[in-house]
């Protein structure tokens, strides 16, 4: 089932997720969902925030559904390593119609559980990497538009305000 993605702005995003307890049946569906969500948006990436859930899970697949091998799962996920630097322009499917360059590592190692519930580890270069690091921010209650400064920032809040003042956010 696709589910709404909530917006920039809603306090499910602005706030540390919790960690999971079980990987139960509900937790399962919650997954395929947001796997489902995340190829309808399209995008390569979700966080359980962002369907208004806030648990500690996201899911990946930086080949849009081209490729099985790449779609992730991370349950209760935690960095491992990181490192480099990249500064590449970013999205988010909770900001739409937004986009800016954002500083982040150019290597990150994530290790979580798997939708079956198994410990996996993986290395993420360059969009993966970006990819690990968007992800996991929305697990700590962090947008994109939190890790910009200055006037670049305040005019993507400035316009996320006007458009929700005028219903269209
Ligand atoms: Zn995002």
């Amino acid at each position: 089932m696709i589910r709404p993605i909530i917006r920039f702005g809603a306090e499910v995003l602005h706030k540390p997720a919790s960690p999971v307890a079980d990987v139960t049946p509900e937790i399962e569906t919650l997954i395929d969902d947001m796997i489902q969500t995340m190829y309808a948006a399209p995008g390569i990436g979700l966080a359980a925030p962002q369907v208004g859930v806030p648990l500690r899970i996201f899911v990946c697949d930086v080949s849009v559904g081209r490729n099985a091998a790449d779609l992730l799962t991370f349950i209760n996920p935690d960095f491992v390593e990181r490192d480099g630097m990249q500064l590449e322009e970013e999205g988010c499917l909770s900001v739409p119609g937004f986009n800016a360059t954002v500083a982040r590592p150019s290597r990150a190692i994530v290790k979580g559980l798997n939708r079956a519930g198994q410990e996996h580890v993986v290395e993420g270069t360059g969009l993966l990497a970006r990819c690990f690091q968007h992800e996991m921010d929305h697990l700590e209650g962090t947008v994109f538009v939190d890790r910009l400064r200055g006037l670049q920032k305040d005019l993507i809040v400035r316009r996320i305000k006007k458009l929700s003042r005028a219903g269209k956010w």
